[in-house]
Parts: structure tokens; C-alpha cells; sequence
């Protein structure tokens, strides 16, 4: 089985709707210029509710092949439930992606892994591939118990989905103090919690899921220490905050195979 690589850019945050077209045009440019194969791995920008309307816009009148994520969805279809934008909204605007459960929505928004499941479900029934993140804090890793902690996230959050659901998706192993923090996992750290994420996913479903499922590594990831961790066999891609923001950085990153 191939699991084709992903790169998704969370912007986050950042940027406004005419930033945003510039920066989703400037990618496109930058991945035209190094003759970018868009077979080889799927690129994915995930802006703000807000810029999502532009980005459509350039994505669909310039015809290009860069995909396009929410950074959270409602439980909820519709109704009393100020602020939160339902999935029906989101598919509507042409989204593929909803990233669920970021660590800064887990940590700020009281997000549950049962919560963090309702989520992904909300986004596979209307269509689109939940990229489900979960990940250890500084405390946690220090005490050497990263992988339970995680495995324990994973149980929650697939809680009630079913496996040809969770080989649709996408899950985004991100240590939280390797966020935002230039503290970059040793690929041998991301390889250790993708691949036990993998194997339980196998124990929970069965071989032929785990194969398919999609498994990102995010944290500081940049141009210049992306391939070594894309070179582990159970890291199919990357999530990536900060280094998203810049179109030739993020370009690089796509093409991480130069
Ligand atoms: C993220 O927030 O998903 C992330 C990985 O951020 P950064 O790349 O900036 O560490």
C-alpha cells in the first residue's frame, strides 16, 4: 500500500483574506516554478474561517491543485450556537480538510478526545477527511510516557468511527513542546509515537486500515529537516505551522524530495 504524502499548512491565526491570496498564489508560483508534481503528494493550505471564500476563489479560477482546510468545525448542524461554523458550511466553500483537536484548541478550548471524535465524525459524514491531531506535552515526554499518552488519545478520538472511516483520515502526531518552539522531534521520536499510533490502529481495526490511515508529523517542521523525518516509513506527512506562512519555505517543503 502507498500512502500518498501530505503537507498541510495551519496558518493558524495570521493573515487576512487578501493576504491569504496572495500567499496561496505565491505558493502556486513558487511550486510552478520547480515544475512541482502534484501526483506525488497532496498540499493542503488550512487559513482562518475567514479567508476560506478567497482562497476558493483563487484555488478554483486559476485552476489549481493546492487543496484547502478549516481549523476546526462545529459538532452542531445548524442554529443557537454563536461563533461555531457547521460542517455543510464548510463543504459548501469546497474544504477537503478540517484539522481536529490542535493542541491550542485542546489547551484553550477545553477540547476532549471524545469531542475531538464527535468533530472528525461531523467532518467524514459530510465529506471531508478529518486530520485528527493529537500529541504529548514537555511533562509527559519527560516522564518517558509519550506513546500511552497518545495511544490514549487515539482510543477517545476513533472512538465510534468506522474503519473504512479511519482509513480515509488523517492523524497529526504534534508534541506540544515542539510546537511553535523551533524544538524539533528527532525523526527517530516521530517515527517511535507514528508507529505505534499504526500499530494500534491495527489492534483497534485491522491491517488493511492501519496501511491507509495517514500519518503526519507536526512541530517545527522546515525546509531544511522535512525530508529526514518524510524518511521514516510510518510518517506519510507534515504538518506545519509557522513555515507555512512563507510561500517559497512552504514550497520547499512540498517538494521535499528537491
Ligand atoms: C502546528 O501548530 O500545527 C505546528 C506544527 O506549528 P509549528 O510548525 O509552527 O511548530
Amino acid at each position: 500500500m502507498t500512502r500518498t504524502p501530505l503537507l498541510a499548512g495551519n496558518w493558524k491565526m495570521n493573515l487576512n483574506h487578501l493576504e491569504a491570496i496572495a500567499l496561496v498564489e505565491g505558493l502556486a508560483a513558487e511550486l510552478r516554478d520547480v515544475d512541482f508534481d502534484y501526483s506525488k503528494a497532496d498540499v493542503v493550505v488550512i487559513p482562518p474561517f475567514t479567508d476560506i471564500r478567497s482562497v476558493q476563489t483563487v484555488v478554483e479560477s486559476e485552476e489549481l491543485k493546492i487543496a484547502y482546510g478549516a481549523q476546526d468545525v462545529s459538532v452542531h448542524e445548524s442554529g443557537a450556537y454563536t461563533g461555531e461554523v457547521s460542517a455543510s458550511m464548510l463543504s459548501q466553500l469546497g474544504v477537503s480538510y478540517i484539522v481536529v483537536g490542535h493542541s491550542e484548541r485542546r489547551e484553550y478550548h477545553n477540547e476532549s478526545d471524545q469531542l475531538v471524535g464527535k468533530k472528525a465524525q461531523v467532518a467524514l459524514a459530510a465529506g471531508m477527511i478529518p486530520i485528527i491531531c493529537c500529541g504529548e506535552g514537555l511533562d509527559v515526554r519527560k516522564a518517558g510516557k509519550q506513546v500511552e499518552h497518545v495511544l490514549a488519545q487515539i482510543d477517545g478520538a476513533l472512538e465510534g468511527i468506522s474503519a473504512a472511516d479511519v482509513a480515509k483520515s488523517v492523524i497529526a502526531y504534534e508534541p506540544i513542546w515542539a510546537i511553535g518552539t523551533g524544538e524539533v522531534a528527532t525523526p527517530e521520536d516521530a517515527q517511535e509515537v507514528c508507529g505505534a499510533i499504526r500499530e494500534q490502529v491495527a489492534k483497534l481495526y485491522d491491517q488493511q486500515t492501519a496501511e491507509a490511515v495517514r500519518i503526519l508529523y507536526g512541530g517545527s517542521v522546515k525546509s531544511s529537516n522535512v525530508a529526514e523525518i518524510m524518511a521514516k516509513p510510518d510518517v506519510d506527512g507534515a504538518l506545519v505551522g509557522g513555515a507555512s506562512l512563507k510561500a517559497d519555505e512552504f514550497s520547499k517543503i512540498a517538494n521535499f524530495e528537491g
